[in-house]
């Protein structure tokens, strides 16, 4: 019974983390089979194929590995940024991660190392959003450099290649992306106006914000 009942829980996981996936090629976040999406059961990290298209994932399709990396379930190809995965899971409470290539928050990390404080919003991810140093998709080294980046963080832009973000969740994961991109694009948007400079928040109002965030939308 208890095996059953784990199974079933991947299998509702799985489900969610292939429609997140989708979800970020119909937002636009993605193109192709770009970026890839993983959630943590347990000690199992479900993770998206190498470059299968998400519209074509079926609840056949599950692939997981333990925190070591090593595949326990499905027999597709895990994505190439495992690593990058797995330095999360290891030293976060993270439970799902969204990695993509959104053409705003990508277009910021390589403009500058952190994204300017533009916006309260960055209160929501727990400050302001640094770019982690550019080292080849998939190596161990741009692992290294997004875990330095993402300290104090739950995102972090990887630099002339895209977004990290993690969560409690799929839907808060999927939703950090959402807002970075759209606080990257809000910067973009402010800082392109010729002769004018946008205003910023200073460290003091961010934290202000951060303290109010904490009680934003209904109550529990
Ligand atoms: P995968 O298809 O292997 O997940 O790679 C996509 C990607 O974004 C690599 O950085
Ligand atoms: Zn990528």
């Amino acid at each position: 019974m208890a095996e059953q009942g784990r199974n079933a829980e991947q299998e509702r996981i799985w489900a969610e983390l292939v429609a997140t996936a989708r979800r970020t090629v119909a937002d636009g976040l993605v193109v192709g089979t770009s970026g890839n999406v993983s959630a943590r059961v347990g000690d199992l990290v479900l993770v998206t194929p190498s470059g299968v298209p998400y519209d074509r994932l079926t609840p056949q399709d599950i692939t997981g590995v333990d925190l070591t990396g090593r595949q326990v379930l499905g027999t597709l190809v895990p994505t190439s940024e495992l690593p990058l995965h797995l330095a999360v899971y290891r030293t976060t409470d993270a439970r799902a991660i969204v990695h993509t290539h959104a053409v705003h928050a990508t277009a910021v990390s390589t403009l500058v190392p952190e994204l300017p404080l533009v916006h309260y919003m960055a209160a929501a991810l727990g400050g302001p959003v640094r770019v982690a140093p550019y080292a080849t998709y998939g190596s161990d080294e741009l692992a290294e450099n997004m875990l330095r980046a993402l300290a104090g963080r739950s995102g972090c832009l990887l630099q002339n290649h895209g977004t990290v973000t993690y969560g409690a969740g799929l839907d808060q994961a999927y939703d950090r992306t959402a807002q970075l991109e759209w606080m990257c694009r809000l910067w973009l948007t402010a800082s392109g106006v010729p002769g004018l400079t946008p205003t910023l928040l200073t460290e003091a109002q961010l934290a202000e914000a951060g303290e109010r965030l904490k009680g934003y939308g209904q109550r529990r």
